[in-house]
């Protein structure tokens, strides 16, 4: 078997135990005969499967009773739409800020149901930054207050959180338990679990219970947070093999511990920013917004990104072309890519620099 350094914004790297436990039950679950994609999803296996991957991320998010955890098909592009679908009510603004393609593109979904106010737009600003909190423009009895903790494209991270009056609202899809944080200061987070969580096509979402109540009665059941709070994400039949792996993920977190991964993710990500800075390569974000999870770069001409990519591609360093709309490169080191994958991209930036530069 030869993995490679996988460094793909998402889908992305999964920790490679998660795999191979996930393989070595594959065929036959636990002894039940089936695999558990053929088992029902109110079985025991199944349950045993769901009720665990609940408590881990109620452990890993350290709330209250007051939040409910849940397991919503549909990715983080579903909850674009979910969350003003149930908290934007008639008459009322909700605040969106722009820091990028992602919030953008949270912002038109929530203006195709109701009025948004654009508290902040620093979505195109180049170098790519996050809005600092004391220039944001919030409106009074906002609905809520939506961000984007990561900006995926540009590599633009929240450090720390603005503390807003209005439900705060954010998409953490790309940093979601990357590092520890006050769960309390949020209203509502999400995010698209393909990249620090599991598999693609599912959200994690991790809501003040109170909120559910706001959604209007006409609201098709099926997308009503009150639905999957009150059935435990067993309304319908969830996705079964995503959340198991999602489980998988929740014990590889417990064991490794939130603090841990944190200071492992700074210690990769600066190592990557000091071969920048090293010059040759320059960084794509300001400074003080520099994304720990998405590191996005450029190299003096496009021709010489094309080979960067043509060339780590054949050193077994995947996934490093950005954007296709912002171009450059991108190497996302999520939570699971290795230490030894970013040493091995270090290194390769330092011969690259040296014969090119
Ligand atoms: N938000 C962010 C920050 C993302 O990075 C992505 C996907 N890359 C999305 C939302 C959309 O996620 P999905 O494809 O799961 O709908």
């Amino acid at each position: 078997m030869a993995r490679v350094y996988n460094f793909n914004a998402g889908p992305a790297v999964l920790p490679l135990e998660v795999l191979e436990e996930a393989r070595d039950q594959f065929v036959e679950y636990k002894s039940s005969g089936m695999s558990l994609m053929e088992s029902s999803h109110r079985g025991k296996e199944y349950d045993a499967v769901h009720s665990e991957a609940l408590a881990n991320y109620r452990k890993l998010f350290n709330c209250s009773d007051d939040y409910a955890i849940c397991f919503i098909a549909g990715g983080a592009s579903m909850q674009f739409a979910m969350i003003p679908l149930n908290l934007l009510g008639a008459g009322q603004t909700a605040d969106y800020v722009n820091s990028g393609a992602w919030a953008s593109k949270a912002a038109k979904e929530a203006q195709l149901i109701g009025k948004v106010n654009i508290a902040a737009n620093t979505g195109k600003d180049i170098p790519t930054k996050v809005p600092a909190a004391r220039d944001l423009k919030l409106t009074k009895g906002a609905a809520y207050v939506h961000i984007t903790s990561n900006e995926t494209i540009s590599g633009a991270q929240w450090k720390t959180f603005p503390k807003t009056e209005s439900p705060l609202v954010a998409d953490m899809s790309s940093d979601i338990l990357s590092r520890p944080f006050e769960i309390g200061q949020f209203a509502l987070v999400y995010a698209g679990a393909q990249k620090n969580l599991g598999p693609s096509g599912i959200a994690l979402v991790v809501m003040r219970k109170d909120l559910a109540e706001r959604a209007p009665a006409n609201l098709p059941t099926i997308l009503k947070y009150k639905t999957f709070i009150e059935e435990n994400s067993l309304y319908n039949t969830p996705p079964c093999f995503s959340i198991y792996i999602m489980m998988l993920v929740s014990r590889w977190l417990l064991k490794n511990g939130l603090e841990n991964i944190h200071r492992r993710n700074r210690e990769k990500a600066a190592k990557i920013y000091a071969a920048i800075d090293a010059g040759f390569y320059k960084g794509t974000a300001v400074p003080e917004c520099r994304s720990d999870m998405n590191i996005t770069f450029r190299l003096p001409s496009e021709a010489l990104e094309e080979q960067f990519v043509k060339e780590a591609s054949k050193q077994g360093l995947k996934g490093l072309k950005g954007h296709r709309s912002v171009g450059g490169i991108r190497a996302s080191v999520y939570n699971a890519l290795p230490p030894e994958g970013v040493d091995a991209l270090v290194c390769f930036m330092r011969d690259f620099a040296r014969q090119n530069g």
